[in-house]
């Protein structure tokens, strides 16, 4: 769907007159294209002082592989350790050099005065960040911590990164990972996800890398080999997942219902996977999910992204809209899941990655139905993720909640409310299909073992729930 204002700013006299107005100014984001560097530009590490070195140990040996242009602050002991690690770090000039990425290992920070180093770290570079940069600050879990005054620190990580994610506009990210004590080894797709262009529109997250195995995987093709099943595949975000698993390797059989069939056959046939036509909601869905996936010897991943919208105020709505989008959106992926596991048909290290929403979060005029199927995804995520945690066989189950997102169905939105729900984020614009599919082809990589649990919202820092 076309953004004119979008468009018109991009332009010279565009850029004026938005400046002179206070309106606001998108700028053009990075997006990932085949073949390309994971980080384009340079990287700056530091980290905060502290006995413990697995955070940034593990940081170093991502970059290492990423073969990135380190920089350090003007530490010069830092230089040495990542030499041993293979990485080349030079230190940066005061004032000269911009970065693409910035990365702070805060694992050590263990009360209020030591966030000081945070304010070290980043004040003198807060200028220094190019367009579609990205800031990745990691820490310990809170919730793991007993001492006061560290789970206090650890916990304020999430106001920094939150805020630094609204002040630095021009496309620039900011993300905050904690990561357990002992696995730190797990955080490398997660970094490479949040440093590169694919994690565009996704930003001011918190995310969680916990126990789990990440598994070996070729970079270039993750999910070589694998065999994904996509709900509502023939058009919008669906579309988008499917194409995206598919550049990343994978076999994807796109499901969707009978209506949608041509538009689906020609996204499978595009793709080279295969194609099941099914209502989710048939009492036999499960069924014929359970046979196509025998046929390629199990699911290594199920996306539970078909929805629909529905939207009346409560007063104003009838009872069948009411059941249509709590069954389709909530309770087909519950029934689902639960015979797909029953069956087998998900194999060892399977993920199940769901489609929630923002209004899942912060509730919607017009959206009671909407909201409360949404907002049950992510109760099934976190309830599902607890009995993975132990005893999954290695499965993992996560969750996106998308912003606005240009698509059919945000195209039905009237102007006015469409033209707000589109600028009232830190990137003052919509997010594209692909900038889903991309989080979601990270969530379902066998490298991402470690995530199990997560809501990350692809919103571009949207004020809706924020
Ligand atoms: P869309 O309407 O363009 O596509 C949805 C697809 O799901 C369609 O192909 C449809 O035929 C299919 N589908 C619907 N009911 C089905 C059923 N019973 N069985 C099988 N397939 C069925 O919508 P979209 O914008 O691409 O949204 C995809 C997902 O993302 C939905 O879950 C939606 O709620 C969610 N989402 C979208 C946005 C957005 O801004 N577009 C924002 C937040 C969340």
């Amino acid at each position: 769907m076309s953004d004119r204002y979008g468009d018109f700013i991009q332009s010279s006299i565009g850029k004026k007159v938005a400046k002179n107005l206070g309106l606001p100014l998108p700028v053009t984001l990075d997006r990932f294209e085949s073949g390309q560097r994971i980080v384009r530009g340079s990287v700056l590490i530091g980290s905060a002082a502290g006995e413990d070195n697995r955070v940034r140990e593990a940081v170093a040996h991502v970059l290492a592989d990423l073969h990135a242009e380190v920089y350090v602050s003007d530490d010069a002991t830092d230089t040495e350790a990542l030499n041993e690690i293979g990485v080349d770090a030079k230190v940066a000039s005061s004032t000269e050099d911009k970065f693409k990425v910035l990365v702070f290992d805060a694992s050590n920070i263990s009360n209020a005065a030591e966030l000081k180093q945070m304010y070290e770290f980043f004040h003198p570079v807060a200028r220094r960040v190019e367009q579609s940069g990205r800031v990745i600050v990691i820490g310990r879990p809170p919730e793991d911590i007993t001492d006061i005054d560290t789970a206090l620190a650890q916990r304020s990580l999430e106001g920094f990164v939150r805020s630094v994610a609204k002040e630095f506009k021009r496309g620039i990210t900011a993300q905050l990972v904690y990561v357990g004590e002992g696995n730190e080894k797990n955080l490398d797709s997660t970094l490479r996800f949040f440093s590169s262009a694919r994690s565009a529109y996704v930003s001011g997250q918190v995310v969680r890398v916990k126990a789990g195995e990440a598994i070996d995987v070729d970079w270039n093709q993750p999910l070589a080999g694998k065999t994904m099943l996509v709900t509502g595949a023939s058009r919008g975000i669906g579309e988008a997942i499917a194409r995206v698993l598919a550049r990343d390797g994978a076999h994807v059989i796109c499901l969707d219902v009978p209506q949608q069939q041509s538009d689906l056959q020609k996204v499978a046939g595009e793709i080279s996977g295969s194609v099941l036509t099914v209502d989710i909601t048939a009492e036999d869905a499960g069924k014929q999910i359970a046979a196509a996936a025998t046929k390629r010897g199990g699911l290594d991943a199920i996306v539970h992204n078909a929805g629909v919208i529905r939207d009346k105020t409560l007063a104003n709505m009838d009872e069948n809209k009411w059941d249509m989008v709590i069954n389709i959106n909530l309770a087909s992926i519950a029934t689902l899941n639960r015979y797909l596991l029953e069956q087998n048909s998900l194999n060892d290290n399977a993920r199940i990655v769901c489609v929630s929403s923002i209004a899942g979060i912060a509730g919607n005029n017009g959206q009671t139905n909407y909201a409360t199927s949404k907002a049950g995804v992510i109760g099934l995520v976190d309830a599902t993720a607890k009995q993975f945690a132990t005893g999954g066989a290695g499965m993992t189950i996560n969750a996106v909640a998308p912003g606005f997102i240009e698509t059919e169905m945000t195209a039905s939105i009237p102007f006015a409310i469409r033209e707000a729900g589109r600028r009232m984020n830190s990137m003052s614009q919509g997010g594209l299909p692909i900038d889903v599919a991309e989080t979601i082809a990270w969530m379902a990589s066998p490298a991402s073992g470690g995530l199990n649990g997560n809501i990350v919202r692809v919103c571009g820092q949207n004020l809706l729930g924020a």
